[in-house]
């Protein structure tokens, strides 16, 4: 089934032009999409991805369809959701081949499963695409449908993939051979780093950065009383005096000594708003590291004596993702949840109890959003220890937010830190005493963590804001048209 979603997107260019800081930016991509405006009169711009919620790419499509409109060009936004289980098994497959894991093997029953699932997808987004349109399918589970109506009718297509990876191995070797007769048939590809795009598309993809949206629920500032009532709302902490606003219309999970699952207040307040917070916030997916995070955290517990600086001794370290009941894509975060509370369970009680393992409500996006929010602004350090990382939109979020990053060295996250200079970077995300030596030297120091802050704040203000995100899509946009039809 493929849905049209609605995007639930609040904030006009006037609010941000209404923000001293990003008026300009508003300036320039206003002059941008004028002048491409005329070139683009008739045609809709349809996004095509599979997932309303949930990661990345479902985070970034609601400002971009949203300002997009306002700017008077026609988008929308399809969600290609499919019945078959094996359908999303094998592109989740294939996600982690093209990020080099994973088994080589793809077989010929998997490429008929690929295409009849491409081909039912097409068809019902055929009858709402015209023919002139310009489709922009995003990641490997949509491109086999964006293939077949490219071939079939007179659109004009972008494939956007998201994940990639600096190096061949053979499983990225045979995840491209198998994607290849589909991605050809574009126009034009766009990857998130020039290491990433592979040699079957060289020569007709370019480079365009992911980005954030500064008045967004996850990234707007939240006043005191508004960070506290959100806290309080979705069950983070216990409520010391009455809160004004209504309770969320659910709260979050906390990971038990035995176990079990409690409302996260159980066994006691995390400290989210006194204690120094080590917090990792993201899908629960093995190649986001969060196992030898929490051996990294471990290590460096076991290692301070009872004369540490107070910091060490009282840092927690949150771990945080959506319930994985919401991902219909993802059907690999329940093992991954799995496996990281086994290791949770192994670990002696006086480490346990600073260790926050939780899961975040999604039966609201915006309750999610402020969640999260309010998580990155209650930490000292927002770890983001990828093994593998096309972008990592965790990591933008809490420079902006000028909280001191640690990121792995996988690509996506060096393209946006600067090791020491806005963040750190862990050479080997999978050593656990380099990740304990990075995190005890940052907590110890809280001087150089404002500095990072403020120098991260300034990358994501010149970089990776929606509105230089837009101005490259206008671009592309623009120049895909072009070759198409002029
Ligand atoms: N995220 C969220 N709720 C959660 C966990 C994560 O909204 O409970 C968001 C997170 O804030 C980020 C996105 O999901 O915006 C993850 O994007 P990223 O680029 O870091 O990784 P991806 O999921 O695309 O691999």
């Amino acid at each position: 089934m493929t849905r049209e979603i609605e995007p639930q997107h609040h904030a006009s260019l006037r609010d941000y032009e209404g923000v001293a800081h990003l008026a300009r930016a508003v300036r320039e991509l206003r002059h941008e999409a004028e002048a491409l405006l005329p070139r683009m009169r008739g045609r809709r711009v349809w996004m095509v991805n599979s997932t309303a919620q949930g990661g990345g790419v479902a985070e970034l499509l609601p400002p971009l369809v949203g300002l997009l409109r306002e700017l008077d060009f026609d988008a929308r936004w399809l969600v290609m959701e499919s019945e078959d289980p094996s359908f999303f098994r094998l592109t989740k497959r294939l996600h982690n081949m093209i990020h080099g894991e994973g088994s080589a093997d793809l077989a010929a029953d998997e490429r008929s499963l690929y295409e009849r699932c491409g081909r039912l997808a097409a068809d019902e987004i055929g009858g709402q695409v015209a023919d002139g349109d310009l489709l922009i399918v995003h990641d490997p589970q949509p491109l086999a449908a964006g293939a077949a109506l490219r071939r079939e009718r007179d659109i004009a297509a972008v494939w956007r993939c998201h994940i990639g990876l600096d190096r061949e191995n053979p499983a990225t070797v045979a995840a491209w051979d198998f994607l290849e007769p589909w991605a050809r048939a574009y126009d034009h590809a766009v990857f998130t780093a020039a290491e990433y795009i592979p040699r079957c598309l060289s020569g007709k993809a370019s480079v365009l950065y992911p980005s954030i949206d500064p008045l967004s629920d996850k990234n707007r500032e939240l006043p005191v009383h508004r960070l506290t009532a959100i806290l309080a709302g979705g069950g983070l902490v216990r409520a010391g005096a009455p809160v004004a606003d209504p309770p969320f219309s659910a709260v979050a999970q906390r990971l038990q000594a035995d176990g079990s699952w409690a409302v996260a207040t159980e066994p006691d307040d995390i400290g989210l708003l006194f204690r120094p917070i080590v917090c990792q916030v993201s899908r629960w997916d093995r190649l986001k590291g969060y196992l030898p995070l929490l051996q990294g955290f471990a290590a460096l517990k076991r290692r301070i004596g009872d004369d540490a600086p107070r910091t060490l001794q009282l840092a927690r370290l949150v771990l945080a993702g959506p319930d994985p009941a919401f991902i219909a894509d993802d059907p690999e975060g329940r093992e991954a949840l799995d496996e990281l509370c086994a290791a949770y369970r192994g670990l002696a009680p006086a480490l346990q109890e600073d260790v926050a393992v939780l899961t975040l409500p999604m039966e609201s996006r915006e309750e999610n959003a402020l969640l999260v929010n309010a998580l990155q602004r209650c930490s000292d350090v927002v770890v983001q220890n990828s093994l593998r990382e096309g972008f990592g939109l965790t990591a933008t979020e809490a420079m902006w937010k000028r909280i001191a990053v640690v990121g792995s060295s996988a690509v996506g996250l060096r393209q946006q830190i600067r090791d020491g200079l806005d963040g750190c970077l862990v050479r080997n995300p999978q050593d656990p005493e380099e990740i304990a030596r990075t995190l005890g030297a940052l907590l110890a120091d809280p001087v150089r963590r404002e500095a990072l802050g403020l120098s991260a704040q300034q990358r994501v203000h010149d970089d990776f804001l929606i509105f230089a995100h837009l101005r490259r899509w206008l671009k592309v946009m623009g120049d895909t048209v072009a070759s198409r039809w002029d």
